[in-house]
């Protein structure tokens, strides 16, 4: 079998081809210069790197395809970031599943073109018959009950698809099947809190192989403190900030999404390496910013760990969680209990 992975965001695509003994990954840094994208190929023995002019996106990724996949792949995989009220699984992409990502784009509005332009640039290169498949972030989250799924608001809103949905679904439950295999268990009898910490950071609580509970929301604004998100704030904030500080929706978008986290405490980074060594380096803001991101990962575990009614392991993946010794060891000193 030849699966082709895409992981088409607004400032990168990741793609990976697992065939049956080989792995290869490939990268476009949209980012990388203004009009010029960043290309890189990866297998076992070599790495290609190339800086492209982008005149259009698609011919880019088009060829970025055709590079990677010598022969066409037996079917793709999409990481779609929203299912919205329409999908709680995996599904085949067919024209109702991509009207529904259209539709589903005011709840993620900067990845789902990603998502489309992605979808696109396959069929055009491998043609419409090859299977492509939709595996939604929220999909792993979207059995919570409705306790914990639904805002303490007006109820009809519940009804129209303001509820809680979760996110990096993906992760969490890869990271849980993972965890069952090391501990020998069936992952359907252990109880689990999934960290995944990155740029974005979220919960998951896992009961019977579900997630019960999760801290990030109707967007991944929510929960804990994160690279450059905010996390949970007091709702009233932005109505002060609205109201008295002549804010408007895109300002408070940008404060709250790319100015605020580690980076708006810190002043320095929204890199936790960074913040670390300014930290140890005697920076006070630096080290305000690394106290608050452990004291909320602290509580929200503690939020998760009640939902479940006890914890049979806590597990840490993305780049702050597998490489930081330091972040699960001050997390799990508040733990010994
Ligand atoms: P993304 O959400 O963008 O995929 P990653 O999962 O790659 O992000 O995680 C990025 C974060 O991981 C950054 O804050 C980075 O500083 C942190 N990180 C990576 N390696 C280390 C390390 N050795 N120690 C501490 N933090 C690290």
């Amino acid at each position: 079998m030849r699966i082709l992975v895409l992981n088409a965001g607004s400032s990168s695509l990741k793609t990976a081809l697992f065939t049956d003994n080989a792995q290869q990954t490939g990268l476009i840094d949209w980012t990388y210069q203004a009009g010029h994208a960043h290309v890189s190929l990866q297998s076992d023995a070599e790495e290609n790197v190339a800086v492209v002019a982008v005149t259009s996106r698609g011919d880019v990724i088009r060829s970025h395809l055709q590079a990677l996949c010598q022969q066409a792949p037996d079917g793709v995989g999409h990481r779609i970031v929203h299912g919205g009220m329409d999908y709680c699984d995996s599904v085949r992409i067919t024209a109702a599943v991509k009207a529904a990502i259209v539709r589903n784009a005011a709840f993620a509005p900067v990845h789902h073109p990603a998502h489309l332009e992605a979808i696109a640039a396959v069929e055009d290169v491998f043609g419409q018959e090859l299977p492509q498949v939709a595996v939604f972030d929220t999909a792993f989250h979207a059995r919570m009950p409705a306790a914990a799924a639904a805002y303490p608001i007006p109820y009809h809103l519940y009804g129209e698809g303001v509820r809680r949905y979760g996110f990096h679904g993906t992760s969490h439950r890869y990271v849980a099947e993972q965890a069952a295999a090391f501990l020998g268990q069936s992952l359907a009898a252990l109880r689990l809190v999934t960290c995944h910490l990155g740029n974005g950071c979220s919960l998951a609580a896992i009961a019977q192989g579900y997630s019960i509970d999760t801290t990030m929301g109707f967007t991944p604004l929510a929960g804990l403190m994160m690279g450059t998100r905010s996390g949970d704030v007091d709702p009233g904030l932005l109505l002060f900030l609205l109201r008295e500080r002549g804010h408007t929706g895109e300002s408070l978008d940008r404060l709250l999404n790319r100015e605020s986290g580690l980076l708006g405490i810190s002043g320095i980074s929204n890199d936790l390496r960074q913040i670390l060594a300014a930290a140890a380096a005697g920076n006070q803001r630096a080290q305000l910013a690394y106290d608050m991101f452990i004291h909320r990962l602290r509580s929200h575990i503690g939020a998760m760990v009640a939902s479940l009614g006890g914890l049979d392991a806590l597990i840490f993946t993305a780049g702050i969680g597998e490489n930081s010794s330091k972040v699960r060891a001050d997390t799990c000193a508040a733990l010994g209990f």
